[in-house]
């Protein structure tokens, strides 16, 4: 499998539907650009409908873009049909033949391909065992568990050797179990081969679970591109922020600086939060505070009211009042530590360092 590695490039890429109730144009993926590192585990991510499979199909070259180009490595890909691309996509319903067995499945691309007998029976057998299948070849795949059948499906895509490995929701059909287990494998052997991989799904797990960068989309257009880390601690905007992880938004204007830290009223009374150049008196400003970033205390923080409070066994799971604004937090490990209960008045205490300002 020793190939040069390619990455991917979209500029400025649009696909342009009907709405076929209305019979309205409407932006599906809008003038978007963004660039795949050779080698790198992306996946695209968003709410449904907000593009992910369009963008993934005009890669693979099931759609045309109507606006702007696609690059595979340094060629301009727009004008080849899918089979001519050196890409290879694993689907949701895994498309496998059924009539064949493991081996005639995983083999067919290279029979296509019109390979020597000895060569294919190479390639099938070394994917096999990477996929952890040998010793099954002779098995038809519909006796095979749905684990099973995204495993060929994944060799089939492999043996071929493109430069990228596409994958369009593949793990949708399985059961919450086995879904963790088949995304783990799939980085494995994603990391084993160095292959670059783009991913879609709605599951922001396994986004997290797999990726090097997560592409969050938004009505059509990449609302971030980053490092699960980026997107989890930097969001640029509430939509991400709150798509990614359970987001709390506490506001109000700046009122001050106080040494590295701007200082912010919330609902009355002042916080630290990190400042930055961008951030003005006077100004208001929202800040994403995530609900493992913060505790509870008798004293030294923005003053609240508990409303629930609920035992989860590896957490304190606590809604508060702090003015109009509702704050979930989940207090980990809370076996030897205070407890508050519904109606409690205490204090909600984080570091500066720990919020994010918008
Ligand atoms: P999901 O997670 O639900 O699969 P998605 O993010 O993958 O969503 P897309 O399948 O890319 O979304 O669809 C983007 C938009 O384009 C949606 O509004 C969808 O209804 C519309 N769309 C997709 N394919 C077509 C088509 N062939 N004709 C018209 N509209 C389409």
């Amino acid at each position: 499998m020793a190939k040069e590695k390619k990455g991917v490039r979209l500029d400025h890429i649009s696909k342009i539907y009907k709405d076929p109730k209305t019979g309205k144009e409407f932006y599906a993926v809008k003038d978007t650009s963004l660039e795949i590192e050779p080698g790198t585990f992306v996946t695209l991510l968003g709410p449904s409908g907000c593009g992910k499979t369009t963008t993934l199909r005009m890669i693979a070259g099931f759609e045309s873009p109507d606006e702007g180009e696609i690059y595979l490595g340094n060629e301009a890909i727009n004008e080849l049909t899918p089979n001519k691309r050196d890409t290879a996509m694993v689907f949701q319903s895994y498309a496998l033949l059924p009539h064949y067995n493991i081996f005639d499945n995983v083999a067919y691309g290279l029979k296509l391909r019109k390979m020597p007998k000895d060569v294919i029976k190479e390639k099938v057998t070394k994917i096999l065992k990477l996929v952890e299948l040998e010793g099954m070849e002779s098995r038809m795949t519909n006796q095979l568990s749905g684990g099973q059948q995204q495993r060929v499906a994944l060799a089939r895509a492999l043996v071929i050797e493109p430069s990228v490995l596409l994958f369009d929701e593949p793990l949708s059909n399985l059961d919450a179990k086995l879904r963790v287990q088949m995304r783990t494998e799939i980085r494995r052997i994603q990391q084993e081969v160095g292959i670059t991989a783009i991913y879609v799904t709605h599951d922001q797990s396994e986004a997290m679970a797999i990726s090097d960068k997560i592409i969050i989309m938004n009505k059509g257009v990449v609302a971030q591109m980053g490092t699960p880390q980026e997107i989890y601690y930097h969001p640029v905007d509430e939509f991400v922020a709150d798509f990614i992880g359970e987001a709390n938004f506490l506001r109000g204007p700046m009122v001050g600086k106080d040494g590295k830290y701007a200082v912010l009223d919330v609902e009355g009374n002042k916080t630290r939060v990190e400042y930055s150049d961008k951030m003005k008196e006077g100004e208001n400003y929202t800040v994403v505070l995530r609900p493992e970033a913060a505790t509870l205390a008798d004293e030294g923080g923005l003053p609240c009211t508990v409303v629930l409070s609920c035992f989860m066994g590896s957490y304190q799971n606590y809604h508060v009042k702090v003015g109009n604004s509702l704050v979930k937090l989940e207090e980990k490990n809370p076996k030897n530590k205070k407890i508050y209960n519904v109606g409690d008045k205490c204090h909600l205490v984080f570091d500066a360092e720990s919020v994010h300002v918008l």
